[in-house]
Protein backbone atom coordinates (compact mmCIF):
# COMPACT_ATOMS: atom_id res chain seq x y z
CA UNK A 1 0.00 0.00 0.00
CA UNK A 2 0.76 3.66 -0.26
CA UNK A 3 3.11 5.22 2.25
CA UNK A 4 0.39 6.56 4.50
CA UNK A 5 0.37 10.53 5.17
CA UNK A 6 0.54 12.05 8.15
CA UNK A 7 -1.56 15.72 8.43
CA UNK A 8 0.52 15.43 12.16
CA UNK A 9 3.31 17.91 12.57
CA UNK A 10 6.13 16.45 14.06
CA UNK A 11 7.16 19.96 15.49
CA UNK A 12 3.87 19.73 17.89
CA UNK A 13 4.95 16.55 19.22
CA UNK A 14 8.55 17.86 20.07
CA UNK A 15 7.46 20.33 22.02
CA UNK A 16 5.64 18.09 24.33
CA UNK A 17 7.85 15.44 25.04
CA UNK A 18 11.57 16.80 25.03
CA UNK A 19 13.36 14.21 26.82
CA UNK A 20 11.70 11.67 24.44
CA UNK A 21 12.98 13.84 21.73
CA UNK A 22 16.28 13.82 22.93
CA UNK A 23 16.50 10.14 23.56
CA UNK A 24 14.71 9.92 19.89
CA UNK A 25 18.00 11.48 18.46
CA UNK A 26 20.62 9.91 20.37
CA UNK A 27 18.88 6.45 19.21
CA UNK A 28 18.48 7.66 15.83
CA UNK A 29 22.50 8.00 15.63
CA UNK A 30 23.31 4.34 16.51
CA UNK A 31 19.91 2.63 16.58
CA UNK A 32 18.77 1.91 12.47
CA UNK A 33 15.43 4.38 12.66
CA UNK A 34 16.17 4.70 16.59
CA UNK A 35 13.87 1.73 17.43
CA UNK A 36 14.84 -1.79 17.88
CA UNK A 37 11.18 -3.22 16.08
CA UNK A 38 9.90 -0.83 13.58
CA UNK A 39 6.10 0.14 14.54
CA UNK A 40 7.52 1.88 17.64
CA UNK A 41 9.44 4.52 15.59
CA UNK A 42 5.70 6.24 15.09
CA UNK A 43 6.17 6.05 11.18
CA UNK A 44 2.11 5.29 10.47
CA UNK A 45 1.12 8.65 12.90
CA UNK A 46 3.55 11.08 12.81
CA UNK A 47 5.80 12.62 15.81
CA UNK A 48 8.02 11.82 18.46
CA UNK A 49 7.93 8.10 20.10
CA UNK A 50 7.00 8.27 23.52
CA UNK A 51 10.26 6.28 25.83
CA UNK A 52 8.75 5.01 28.49
CA UNK A 53 10.62 4.48 31.58
CA UNK A 54 8.14 2.80 33.96
CA UNK A 55 4.48 0.77 33.96
CA UNK A 56 2.19 0.06 36.94
CA UNK A 57 -1.17 -1.47 36.15
CA UNK A 58 -2.82 -0.18 33.19
CA UNK A 59 -0.39 2.90 33.37
CA UNK A 60 2.42 3.64 31.52
CA UNK A 61 4.80 6.15 32.47
CA UNK A 62 6.79 8.37 29.70
CA UNK A 63 10.37 9.77 30.35
CA UNK A 64 8.84 13.37 30.32
CA UNK A 65 6.82 12.39 33.43
CA UNK A 66 3.67 11.67 31.21
CA UNK A 67 1.54 9.11 32.68
CA UNK A 68 -0.63 6.87 30.07
CA UNK A 69 -3.69 4.61 30.27
CA UNK A 70 -1.81 1.75 27.99
CA UNK A 71 -3.86 0.12 25.45
CA UNK A 72 -1.18 -1.77 24.02
CA UNK A 73 0.15 -3.91 26.70
CA UNK A 74 3.34 -4.44 24.81
CA UNK A 75 1.51 -5.75 22.13
CA UNK A 76 -0.10 -8.23 23.70
CA UNK A 77 1.91 -9.93 27.06
CA UNK A 78 0.95 -7.81 29.93
CA UNK A 79 -2.25 -9.36 30.17
CA UNK A 80 -1.93 -8.56 33.90
CA UNK A 81 -1.23 -4.92 33.32
CA UNK A 82 2.43 -3.55 34.06
CA UNK A 83 4.39 -4.99 36.83
CA UNK A 84 1.94 -7.16 38.62
CA UNK A 85 3.08 -8.26 42.26
CA UNK A 86 3.00 -11.87 41.85
CA UNK A 87 5.34 -11.88 38.28
CA UNK A 88 7.81 -9.23 39.90
CA UNK A 89 8.00 -11.92 42.98
CA UNK A 90 8.31 -14.95 40.83
CA UNK A 91 11.38 -13.22 38.73
CA UNK A 92 12.85 -11.89 41.68
CA UNK A 93 12.33 -15.14 43.09
CA UNK A 94 13.99 -17.20 40.00
CA UNK A 95 17.20 -14.65 39.27
CA UNK A 96 18.40 -15.01 43.14
CA UNK A 97 18.39 -18.49 41.83
CA UNK A 98 20.60 -17.76 38.37
CA UNK A 99 19.68 -16.75 35.10
CA UNK A 100 20.59 -19.17 32.56
CA UNK A 101 22.25 -22.49 32.98
CA UNK A 102 22.18 -24.01 29.52
CA UNK A 103 20.80 -27.30 31.03
CA UNK A 104 17.14 -28.29 31.60
CA UNK A 105 15.41 -26.84 34.32
CA UNK A 106 12.41 -27.80 36.61
CA UNK A 107 10.59 -24.34 35.26
CA UNK A 108 10.33 -25.22 31.55
CA UNK A 109 9.00 -28.57 31.96
CA UNK A 110 6.44 -26.99 34.72
CA UNK A 111 5.63 -24.83 31.75
CA UNK A 112 5.27 -26.84 29.27
CA UNK A 113 3.18 -29.01 31.18
CA UNK A 114 0.93 -26.12 31.85
CA UNK A 115 0.39 -25.32 28.09
CA UNK A 116 -0.28 -28.94 27.23
CA UNK A 117 -2.76 -28.93 29.83
CA UNK A 118 -5.11 -26.15 28.82
CA UNK A 119 -4.57 -26.69 25.16
CA UNK A 120 -5.91 -30.48 24.21
CA UNK A 121 -4.43 -30.46 20.62
CA UNK A 122 -1.24 -29.69 22.10
CA UNK A 123 0.35 -33.20 23.13
CA UNK A 124 4.31 -32.10 22.93
CA UNK A 125 5.52 -28.62 23.02
CA UNK A 126 8.72 -27.14 22.17
CA UNK A 127 10.27 -23.36 24.16
CA UNK A 128 11.75 -20.85 22.05
CA UNK A 129 12.06 -17.43 22.49
CA UNK A 130 9.85 -15.28 20.30
CA UNK A 131 6.77 -15.99 17.99
CA UNK A 132 9.00 -15.18 15.03
CA UNK A 133 11.02 -18.51 15.91
CA UNK A 134 7.85 -20.34 17.17
CA UNK A 135 6.55 -19.52 13.41
CA UNK A 136 9.72 -20.51 11.70
CA UNK A 137 10.52 -23.93 13.57
CA UNK A 138 6.95 -24.84 13.23
CA UNK A 139 7.30 -24.43 9.27
CA UNK A 140 10.52 -26.16 8.89
CA UNK A 141 8.80 -29.02 11.19
CA UNK A 142 5.59 -29.13 8.88
CA UNK A 143 8.19 -29.31 5.72
CA UNK A 144 10.46 -31.72 7.46
CA UNK A 145 7.14 -33.98 8.32
CA UNK A 146 5.63 -33.60 4.71
CA UNK A 147 8.72 -33.54 2.37
CA UNK A 148 7.06 -30.79 0.86
CA UNK A 149 8.46 -27.01 -0.07
CA UNK A 150 5.25 -24.96 -0.05
CA UNK A 151 3.56 -22.48 2.38
CA UNK A 152 -0.06 -20.95 2.34
CA UNK A 153 -0.38 -17.70 3.91
CA UNK A 154 -2.82 -14.75 4.28
CA UNK A 155 -2.62 -11.33 2.93
CA UNK A 156 -2.59 -9.45 6.12
CA UNK A 157 -1.59 -12.27 8.48
CA UNK A 158 1.74 -11.38 10.29
CA UNK A 159 3.83 -14.43 11.41
CA UNK A 160 6.95 -12.69 12.25
CA UNK A 161 9.61 -11.80 10.47
CA UNK A 162 10.22 -14.97 8.62
CA UNK A 163 11.40 -15.05 5.58
CA UNK A 164 9.22 -16.76 3.50
CA UNK A 165 6.46 -15.37 5.62
CA UNK A 166 7.05 -11.71 4.77
CA UNK A 167 5.12 -11.50 1.98
CA UNK A 168 1.49 -9.32 2.57
CA UNK A 169 2.69 -9.81 6.03
CA UNK A 170 0.13 -6.76 7.93
CA UNK A 171 0.48 -4.05 10.18
CA UNK A 172 5.03 -3.59 10.58
CA UNK A 173 4.63 -3.76 6.28
CA UNK A 174 1.32 -2.50 6.05
CA UNK A 175 2.70 0.60 7.56
CA UNK A 176 5.73 1.22 6.02
CA UNK A 177 4.33 0.25 2.08
CA UNK A 178 6.75 -2.39 1.86
CA UNK A 179 5.18 -4.33 -0.58
CA UNK A 180 8.26 -6.96 0.19
CA UNK A 181 11.54 -6.52 1.58
CA UNK A 182 14.68 -6.65 0.17
CA UNK A 183 16.75 -9.14 1.72
CA UNK A 184 14.38 -12.38 1.21
CA UNK A 185 15.14 -14.05 -1.90
CA UNK A 186 13.05 -14.90 -4.97
CA UNK A 187 13.38 -18.58 -4.05
CA UNK A 188 12.00 -18.06 -0.42
CA UNK A 189 9.34 -16.14 -1.47
CA UNK A 190 8.29 -18.27 -4.42
CA UNK A 191 7.77 -21.09 -2.16
CA UNK A 192 4.87 -19.20 -0.56
CA UNK A 193 1.58 -19.36 -2.02
CA UNK A 194 -0.07 -15.53 -0.43
CA UNK A 195 -4.17 -15.92 -0.16
CA UNK A 196 -6.82 -13.34 0.86
CA UNK A 197 -8.09 -14.02 3.94
CA UNK A 198 -11.72 -15.68 4.57
CA UNK A 199 -11.67 -17.45 1.09
CA UNK A 200 -11.62 -20.93 1.08
CA UNK A 201 -12.47 -20.82 -2.33
CA UNK A 202 -9.12 -19.08 -2.67
CA UNK A 203 -7.25 -22.32 -0.87
CA UNK A 204 -9.45 -25.12 -2.57
CA UNK A 205 -7.84 -23.48 -5.64
CA UNK A 206 -4.13 -23.37 -4.63
CA UNK A 207 -4.46 -26.99 -3.24
CA UNK A 208 -5.17 -28.09 -7.11
CA UNK A 209 -2.78 -26.04 -8.60
CA UNK A 210 -0.35 -27.50 -6.41
CA UNK A 211 -0.45 -30.96 -5.85
CA UNK A 212 1.37 -32.89 -3.84
CA UNK A 213 3.23 -29.64 -3.14
CA UNK A 214 2.10 -28.03 -0.01
CA UNK A 215 3.84 -28.50 3.22
CA UNK A 216 1.07 -26.42 5.42
CA UNK A 217 -1.33 -23.57 5.81
CA UNK A 218 -0.15 -20.88 8.26
CA UNK A 219 -3.17 -18.49 9.79
CA UNK A 220 -3.02 -16.49 12.55
CA UNK A 221 -5.89 -18.50 14.69
CA UNK A 222 -8.09 -14.86 14.26
CA UNK A 223 -5.89 -12.13 12.19
CA UNK A 224 -4.94 -9.02 14.55
CA UNK A 225 -2.58 -7.55 12.40
CA UNK A 226 -4.13 -5.82 9.78
CA UNK A 227 -6.40 -4.77 12.84
CA UNK A 228 -8.83 -7.34 14.05
CA UNK A 229 -10.56 -9.64 11.58
CA UNK A 230 -12.21 -12.69 12.64
CA UNK A 231 -12.38 -15.70 10.43
CA UNK A 232 -15.70 -15.77 8.37
CA UNK A 233 -18.17 -19.45 10.87
CA UNK A 234 -16.52 -22.24 9.33
CA UNK A 235 -13.64 -20.59 7.45
CA UNK A 236 -10.74 -22.68 10.00
CA UNK A 237 -12.38 -25.70 10.14
CA UNK A 238 -12.40 -25.62 6.32
CA UNK A 239 -8.90 -24.88 6.45
CA UNK A 240 -8.40 -28.26 8.54
CA UNK A 241 -10.77 -30.24 6.19
CA UNK A 242 -8.42 -29.11 3.54
CA UNK A 243 -5.45 -29.47 4.89
CA UNK A 244 -6.44 -33.23 5.84
CA UNK A 245 -7.82 -33.69 2.36
CA UNK A 246 -4.54 -32.46 0.31
CA UNK A 247 -1.91 -34.12 3.17
CA UNK A 248 -0.73 -30.97 4.59
CA UNK A 249 -0.57 -29.74 7.86
CA UNK A 250 -2.48 -26.83 9.20
CA UNK A 251 -0.42 -24.47 11.42
CA UNK A 252 -2.78 -21.97 14.02
CA UNK A 253 -0.61 -19.10 15.34
CA UNK A 254 -1.89 -17.97 18.28
CA UNK A 255 0.97 -16.23 19.57
CA UNK A 256 -1.50 -13.33 19.77
CA UNK A 257 -4.91 -14.84 20.52
CA UNK A 258 -2.99 -17.82 23.21
CA UNK A 259 -3.94 -17.69 26.43
CA UNK A 260 -5.48 -13.71 25.92
CA UNK A 261 -8.84 -14.48 24.02
CA UNK A 262 -9.29 -17.15 26.66
CA UNK A 263 -7.63 -19.74 28.78
CA UNK A 264 -6.57 -22.21 25.62
CA UNK A 265 -6.52 -19.39 23.52
CA UNK A 266 -8.75 -19.23 20.01
CA UNK A 267 -8.77 -22.94 20.05
CA UNK A 268 -10.78 -22.70 23.67
CA UNK A 269 -13.28 -20.56 21.81
CA UNK A 270 -13.67 -22.33 18.24
CA UNK A 271 -12.47 -25.49 19.12
CA UNK A 272 -10.60 -26.56 15.64
CA UNK A 273 -8.31 -28.80 15.98
CA UNK A 274 -4.80 -27.53 14.38
CA UNK A 275 -1.87 -29.88 13.57
CA UNK A 276 0.59 -27.29 14.93
CA UNK A 277 -0.62 -24.29 17.61
CA UNK A 278 2.50 -21.15 17.82
CA UNK A 279 2.54 -19.50 20.84
CA UNK A 280 4.04 -16.22 22.42
CA UNK A 281 3.38 -13.10 24.37
CA UNK A 282 1.30 -13.77 27.38
CA UNK A 283 2.89 -17.24 27.93
CA UNK A 284 6.10 -15.43 28.80
CA UNK A 285 4.83 -12.68 31.01
CA UNK A 286 6.54 -9.77 29.46
CA UNK A 287 9.95 -11.79 29.14
CA UNK A 288 11.11 -13.87 25.61
CA UNK A 289 9.57 -16.89 25.91
CA UNK A 290 7.15 -18.43 22.92
CA UNK A 291 6.22 -21.86 21.85
CA UNK A 292 5.23 -24.26 19.42
CA UNK A 293 3.22 -27.63 19.80
CA UNK A 294 0.75 -30.16 18.33
CA UNK A 295 0.23 -33.71 17.43
CA UNK A 296 3.17 -36.20 19.16
CA UNK A 297 3.48 -37.64 15.97
CA UNK A 298 4.82 -34.89 14.02
CA UNK A 299 6.52 -32.98 17.37
CA UNK A 300 8.28 -36.26 17.51
CA UNK A 301 11.02 -35.37 14.28
CA UNK A 302 11.91 -32.73 16.18
CA UNK A 303 15.76 -33.33 17.46
CA UNK A 304 16.79 -34.92 19.34
CA UNK A 305 13.83 -37.47 18.87
CA UNK A 306 13.95 -36.82 15.61
CA UNK A 307 15.58 -35.61 12.44
CA UNK A 308 14.32 -31.89 12.47
CA UNK A 309 16.97 -29.13 13.75
CA UNK A 310 15.54 -27.11 16.19
CA UNK A 311 17.63 -25.86 19.17
CA UNK A 312 18.19 -22.05 21.12
CA UNK A 313 20.68 -20.93 23.74
CA UNK A 314 17.62 -19.00 25.77
CA UNK A 315 14.98 -21.54 25.09
CA UNK A 316 13.26 -22.38 28.08
CA UNK A 317 15.04 -19.43 30.27
CA UNK A 318 14.59 -19.71 33.84
CA UNK A 319 13.64 -16.04 34.67
CA UNK A 320 10.90 -16.51 31.23
CA UNK A 321 9.57 -19.46 32.12
CA UNK A 322 9.03 -18.30 35.90
CA UNK A 323 7.33 -14.93 34.40
CA UNK A 324 5.13 -16.46 32.50
CA UNK A 325 3.96 -19.64 34.52
CA UNK A 326 3.39 -17.03 37.37
CA UNK A 327 1.00 -14.80 34.65
CA UNK A 328 -0.80 -18.02 33.27
CA UNK A 329 -1.44 -18.87 37.15
CA UNK A 330 -3.64 -16.11 37.45
CA UNK A 331 -5.28 -16.26 34.56
CA UNK A 332 -8.42 -18.09 35.48
CA UNK A 333 -11.99 -17.97 34.13
CA UNK A 334 -12.88 -14.76 36.12
CA UNK A 335 -9.78 -13.10 34.50
CA UNK A 336 -11.34 -13.93 31.18
CA UNK A 337 -14.40 -12.63 32.55
CA UNK A 338 -13.34 -9.13 33.39
CA UNK A 339 -10.95 -8.69 30.17
CA UNK A 340 -13.93 -9.74 28.32
CA UNK A 341 -15.78 -7.26 29.88
CA UNK A 342 -13.61 -4.53 29.92
CA UNK A 343 -13.27 -4.77 26.58
CA UNK A 344 -16.57 -4.49 25.56
CA UNK A 345 -17.08 -1.52 27.84
CA UNK A 346 -14.40 -0.08 25.91
CA UNK A 347 -15.19 -0.76 22.42
CA UNK A 348 -18.92 0.99 23.61
CA UNK A 349 -17.00 4.16 24.59
CA UNK A 350 -14.93 4.71 21.58
CA UNK A 351 -17.87 4.11 19.30
CA UNK A 352 -20.39 6.27 20.89
CA UNK A 353 -17.72 8.67 20.64
CA UNK A 354 -16.81 8.58 17.38
CA UNK A 355 -20.78 8.18 16.06
CA UNK A 356 -21.33 11.19 17.66
CA UNK A 357 -19.17 13.02 15.87
CA UNK A 358 -20.50 11.24 12.83
CA UNK A 359 -16.95 9.36 12.19
CA UNK A 360 -17.83 6.44 9.94
CA UNK A 361 -16.20 3.27 11.57
CA UNK A 362 -16.54 -0.20 11.98
CA UNK A 363 -15.61 -2.28 15.62
CA UNK A 364 -14.19 -5.39 14.90
CA UNK A 365 -14.04 -7.80 18.08
CA UNK A 366 -12.61 -11.06 18.55
CA UNK A 367 -13.12 -12.39 21.94
CA UNK A 368 -11.51 -9.19 24.39
CA UNK A 369 -9.20 -8.21 21.30
CA UNK A 370 -10.43 -5.65 19.08
CA UNK A 371 -9.73 -2.71 16.53
CA UNK A 372 -11.41 0.31 14.86
CA UNK A 373 -11.25 0.35 11.05
CA UNK A 374 -12.39 3.64 10.47
CA UNK A 375 -14.64 2.82 8.13
CA UNK A 376 -18.28 2.22 7.78
CA UNK A 377 -17.67 -1.27 5.83
CA UNK A 378 -17.38 -4.61 7.72
CA UNK A 379 -13.79 -5.79 7.27
CA UNK A 380 -13.03 -9.44 6.17
CA UNK A 381 -9.97 -9.19 4.56
CA UNK A 382 -6.78 -6.64 4.11
CA UNK A 383 -8.15 -5.37 0.84
CA UNK A 384 -10.97 -4.09 3.22
CA UNK A 385 -8.89 -2.94 6.11
CA UNK A 386 -6.54 -0.90 3.73
CA UNK A 387 -9.68 1.02 2.38
CA UNK A 388 -10.20 2.71 5.71
CA UNK A 389 -9.48 6.44 6.61
CA UNK A 390 -6.17 5.97 7.94
CA UNK A 391 -5.82 9.78 8.31
CA UNK A 392 -8.48 9.97 10.78
CA UNK A 393 -6.29 7.16 12.96
CA UNK A 394 -3.73 9.49 13.11
CA UNK A 395 -5.68 12.78 14.53
CA UNK A 396 -7.30 9.95 16.65
CA UNK A 397 -4.12 8.69 17.96
CA UNK A 398 -2.74 11.64 18.16
CA UNK A 399 -5.48 13.09 20.45
CA UNK A 400 -5.66 10.51 22.41
CA UNK A 401 -1.98 10.45 23.30
CA UNK A 402 -1.83 14.05 24.43
CA UNK A 403 -5.06 13.64 26.75
CA UNK A 404 -2.98 10.40 28.25
CA UNK A 405 -4.11 7.34 26.27
CA UNK A 406 -1.63 5.46 24.33
CA UNK A 407 -3.35 3.64 21.40
CA UNK A 408 -0.94 1.22 18.67
CA UNK A 409 0.36 4.32 16.65
CA UNK A 410 -0.89 2.46 13.62
CA UNK A 411 -4.39 1.79 12.41
CA UNK A 412 -3.30 -1.67 11.60
CA UNK A 413 -2.72 -2.82 14.66
CA UNK A 414 -5.44 -4.66 17.65
CA UNK A 415 -6.00 -2.47 20.78
CA UNK A 416 -5.15 -4.50 24.21
CA UNK A 417 -6.46 -4.21 27.57
CA UNK A 418 -5.70 -5.77 30.92
CA UNK A 419 -7.41 -7.25 34.11
CA UNK A 420 -5.74 -4.08 35.42
CA UNK A 421 -8.09 -1.87 33.51
CA UNK A 422 -10.42 -0.35 36.23
CA UNK A 423 -12.67 2.33 36.16
CA UNK A 424 -10.33 4.65 37.06
CA UNK A 425 -8.59 4.02 33.87
CA UNK A 426 -11.30 3.58 31.72
CA UNK A 427 -12.71 7.26 32.82
CA UNK A 428 -9.82 8.50 31.55
CA UNK A 429 -10.30 7.12 28.41
CA UNK A 430 -13.53 8.47 28.58
CA UNK A 431 -12.59 11.76 29.51
CA UNK A 432 -10.17 11.72 26.16
CA UNK A 433 -12.47 9.76 23.45
CA UNK A 434 -14.65 12.98 22.90
CA UNK A 435 -11.67 15.52 21.61
CA UNK A 436 -10.15 12.16 19.79
CA UNK A 437 -13.52 11.66 18.00
CA UNK A 438 -13.66 15.27 17.09
CA UNK A 439 -10.35 15.34 15.83
CA UNK A 440 -10.60 12.45 13.89
CA UNK A 441 -13.85 14.05 12.08
CA UNK A 442 -12.12 16.89 11.44
CA UNK A 443 -9.32 15.55 9.86
CA UNK A 444 -7.97 16.09 6.58
CA UNK A 445 -6.29 13.36 4.11
N1 LIG B 1 2.66 -14.25 15.08
C1 LIG B 1 1.76 -13.31 15.39
C2 LIG B 1 0.30 -13.59 15.18
C3 LIG B 1 2.16 -12.09 15.92
O1 LIG B 1 1.25 -11.15 16.21
C4 LIG B 1 3.54 -11.86 16.12
C5 LIG B 1 4.02 -10.57 16.65
O2 LIG B 1 3.32 -9.61 16.78
C6 LIG B 1 4.45 -12.86 15.79
C7 LIG B 1 3.97 -14.06 15.29
C8 LIG B 1 5.91 -12.67 15.99
O3 LIG B 1 6.22 -12.68 17.36
P1 LIG B 1 7.57 -11.97 17.87
O4 LIG B 1 7.38 -10.51 17.69
O5 LIG B 1 7.66 -12.41 19.31
O6 LIG B 1 8.70 -12.52 17.05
Amino acid sequence: MDRVTSSYSADSAQSVAPVSQTLFTRAAAVTPGGVNSPVRAFGAVGGTPRFMVSGAGPYLTDADGREYVDLVCSWGPMILGHSHPAVLDAVRAAVERGTSFGTPTPGEVELAEELVARVAPVERVRLVSSGTEATMSAIRLARGFTGRAKVIKFAGCYHGHVDALLAAAGSGVATFGLPDTPGVTGAQAGETVVLPYNDLAAVRAAFEANPGEIACVITEAVPGNMGVVPPAPGFNQGLKDLCAQHGALLISDEVMTGFRVSGAGWFGIEGVVPDLITFGKVMGGGFPAAAFGGRADVMDRLAPAGPVYQAGTLSGNPVATAAGLAQLRLLDAAAYARLDATSAELRGLASRALAKEGVAHTVSAAGNMFSIFFTADEVTDFAGAKKQDTFRYTAFFHAMLEHGVYLPPSAFEAWFVSTAHDERALERIAAALPAAASAAARAVA
